[in-house]
């Protein structure tokens, strides 16, 4: 078949997909990713065509919307919308973050969602793909407000998951003090201590290295991309953004494996610290992150280095980017000026951080590209190892869980090496990772019939 055919197969698939879910914009450019890659290999094996798994997977087994009501500090009723898209469980339990960002509607989380099918497929671990949320902005409420809001998302959401059905875990706006309050009023609700959500505090059926594990997971996926041409993050420049959970952890281990860090970022703005952000600096954004809740802009007074209002970091020159923050947030130009740069090398700590403009420039400049599903599973990785620690009600060490991530990085890589390598030997992740995460879903979806 030529192009011209494998391009209208696609265009008519994205034509019926964009009509059953009109204007949810990020949720047809996550499947169009998708489907432009998988349309030649599901023509060469029609059993896939047949039993339309693509179709399939494109449909939700279920979506969950429901009222959030809560009274703030002021005595004042609040009202938000609480999600959760239960995807595909094809290949084990529903396992996916939950968002809690003012940017949240359904067409984000099911973008979201769709990803975290491939993604958890990639790390060779039993989990189907799921994602939720709420419009609830945490910045800005006391932690009484975020309490009360937790509890009554939870006391909806808790009919829905199960340690066997649905397990959540953090996103954007929710990490450890989210996870604590809904795992509490799990608890109290369903009278049971159970693995229905990741991300738990340590004394309480947390897994080592899991606040670590997508910044780790994407480092360690960029040093196996570097490694395919003898490569490594010794003395590399590298460029991040966000100050999250993902970017501080992606800091800690590219500064370890040797690399410098010169950016940071929030929704603000940016930092340039042209010196690097050692092992102090960084404890220094933790405490102003996590604690404080502050903006990134008092890294730049405290440390005397440049702040940039309003501006994404990618206009300052590194050999690696890391995009940490959030959905299309590198565009064509700003994928431009990293190549012109000198950027070789891209490791997407976010879900879909590149728009597919960017994306055609890194292949065309056929630099390194790990997308998301593939470099930042890690984090989902580690999630699913503390459901088996839960199960076995076990808790491994820190070196454990470490080697367990490092291998499946690993292994998600070769997955990619794979299916991806073309004609030059040219690795294309994006291709590599589609096939590799479908071929383990559709196969599944086949053995269990028309569900
Ligand atoms: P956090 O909430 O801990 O941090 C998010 C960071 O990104 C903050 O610095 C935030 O700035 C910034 N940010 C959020 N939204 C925007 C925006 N619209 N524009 C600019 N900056 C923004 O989230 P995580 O670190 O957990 O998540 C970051 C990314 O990684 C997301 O894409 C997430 O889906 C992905 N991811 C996370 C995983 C995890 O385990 N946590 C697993 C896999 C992927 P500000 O404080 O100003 O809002």
């Amino acid at each position: 078949m030529t192009n011209n055919v494998y391009d209208q197969l696609v265009n008519d698939f994205m034509a019926k997909i964009i009509a059953k879910n009109a204007g949810e914009t990020e949720f047809h450019q996550a499947v169009r990713e998708v489907v432009e890659t998988l349309v030649p290999f599901i023509e060469e094996n029609p059993q896939y065509k047949e039993a339309k798994i693509l179709e399939r997977i494109a449909e939700p087994e279920r979506v969950i919307l429901f009222r959030v009501p809560w009274v703030d500090d002021k005595g004042e009723i609040q009202i938000n919308k609480g999600y959760r898209i239960e995807m595909n469980s094809a290949i084990g339990p529903y396992k996916g973050g939950l968002r809690f960002h003012p940017t949240v509607n359904l067409g984000i989380l099911k973008f979201l969602a769709y990803e975290q099918v491939y993604k958890n497929s990639l790390t060779t671990l039993p989990m189907g793909g799921g994602k939720g949320g709420s419009d609830f902005d945490p910045k800005g409420k006391s932690d009484n407000e975020v309490m009360k809001f937790c509890q009554s998302f939870m006391t909806e959401l808790c009919k829905h998951i199960g340690p066997n059905t649905d397990v959540p875990a953090g996103d954007i706006g929710v990490g450890g003090r989210e996870i604590g309050f809904l795992f509490g009023q799990y608890k109290r609700i369903r009278n049971e201590f159970t693995g229905v959500l990741t991300g738990k505090g340590r004394e309480w059926g947390g897994s080592r290295i899991r606040p670590e594990a997508t910044g780790y997971g994407a480092t360690y996926f960029a040093a196996e991309m570097l490694k395919t041409r003898g490569d490594s993050l010794e003395g590399k420049v590298v460029a991040i953004s966000g100050s999250g959970n993902v970017a501080q952890y992606a800091c800690e281990k590219v500064t370890e494996l040797g690399g410098k860090v010169v950016t940071l970022s929030d929704s603000s703005g940016f930092i340039y610290d042209p010196e690097g952000i050692s092992k102090e600096k960084l404890a220094y954004i933790m405490h102003l992150k996590n604690v404080k809740r502050g903006r990134i802009k008092e890294y730049a007074e405290k440390y005397r280095c440049e702040y940039h209002e309003g501006i994404r970091p990618w206009g300052v020159k590194c050999d690696v980017a890391m995009p940490n923050a959030t959905q299309n947030e590198i565009n064509e130009d700003e994928a431009k000026m990293l190549v012109a740069n000198g950027c070789f090398c891209i490791s997407e700590g976010a879900n879909m951080p590149s728009t597919p403009e960017a994306v055609e420039v890194y292949q065309k400049a056929k630099i390194l590209y790990g997308p998301g599903k593939a470099a930042n599973a890690g984090g989902v990785a580690v999630s699913g190892l503390e459901m088996s620690q839960n199960s076995l009600r076990l808790s491994w060490t820190r070196e454990e869980v470490d080697g367990r991530l490092q291998n499946i990085m690993k292994d998600i890589h070769g997955t990619c090496v794979k299916y991806g390598t073309v004609d030059d030997k040219y690795i294309d992740y994006v291709k590599g990772a589609n096939i590799g995460g479908f071929v383990k879903i559709a196969d599944a979806m086949l053995a269990q019939g028309i569900v």
